[in-house]
């Protein structure tokens, strides 16, 4: 363990218990640890920026590290433990190992939050299917959209990353929901993302809005609830709750799922 003790002594792989609209206590763990990594730089992130763009996967902190950090955490307050952090959690390929030893330590509820990037390789469904929970992110329902918000690397297009989903569907036995950024939709993106959405048939779809400044470079406490930021940020616009509650409900009525947000 020596060499992650001395080169980050005061940080850990774990985080929080941070409040979740829709987790309650959530017990972070962040795989990623070592650097902002992530095969998408969406204009909202909330980690400010991402250092590393790539769709490889690595492993970029031992899982002793996240066991011995686990032990050290207050894990006994939260209501789940989440795998989301510092980046993608798909991209570290430890993910099923540590998912496995969270839930041996804890015996909480699992949830990871991906951007869904990379539900095509067989060994992130693998580890994906240890979870109770998996949130996928679907913020565009065409291509140019999706390229336009989430900005992912080369090779991801919206086409991949809904295929991807609809089978892991298939397979998942555990609750899916799709998480999606507010967003005002045309008449035809709505309809196009309608279908999508009937497609996947996720258990519940949620409708997230931009709460957290943008801070320009990327710190670690930014995977958190954090109280300050080191770098100039920019706070994004306010959304109107009435217009959160109209995309909401007309999203239910047209697609028949339970669609829930903040
Ligand atoms: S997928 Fe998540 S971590 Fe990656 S850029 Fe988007 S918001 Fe940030």
């Amino acid at each position: 363990m020596g060499d992650y003790e001395e080169v980050y002594p005061r940080l850990s792989t774990v985080y929080g218990p941070v409040e979740s609209w829709r987790l309650g206590r959530s017990l972070g763990i962040d795989l990623l640890f070592v650097n902002s990594i992530c095969s998408f730089r969406c204009v909202y992130c909330q980690l400010g920026k991402i250092n590393v763009h790539t769709a490889k996967r690595g492993e970029f902190v031992p899982t002793r590290q996240v066991i011995a950090d686990l032990h050290k955490s207050d894990w006994r307050s939260a209501d789940v433990v989440t795998f989301s952090g510092s980046g993608e959690p798909t991209l570290a390929k430890n993910l099923g190992e540590a998912i496995r030893a969270a839930r041996a330590i804890t015996g909480k509820e699992i949830v990871v939050l991906t951007n869904a990037a990379h539900l095509n390789d067989e060994e992130v469904v693998a580890d994906l299917s240890l979870a109770d929970r998996v949130f996928c992110k679907l913020d565009a329902s065409d291509e140019a959209s999706f390229r336009r918000i989430n900005r992912p690397v080369e090779g991801i297009t919206l086409e991949s990353v809904v295929e991807g989903i609809e089978k892991f569907r298939d397979s998942y036995k555990g609750f899916l929901a799709i998480q999606s950024m507010y967003r005002p939709y045309t008449d035809a993106q709505f309809e196009s993302l309608c279908e999508i959405l009937k497609d996947i048939r996720p258990d519940e779809v949620q409708i997230n809005t931009p709460t957290r400044a943008i801070p320009r470079a990327w710190f670690i406490e930014a995977r958190g609830n954090y109280d300050e930021t080191p770098y100039p940020a920019i706070t994004p616009r306010k959304v109107p709750p009435e217009d959160v509650e109209d995309l909401r409900s007309l999203l239910e009525s047209a697609t028949g799922l339970n669609v829930v947000s903040r």
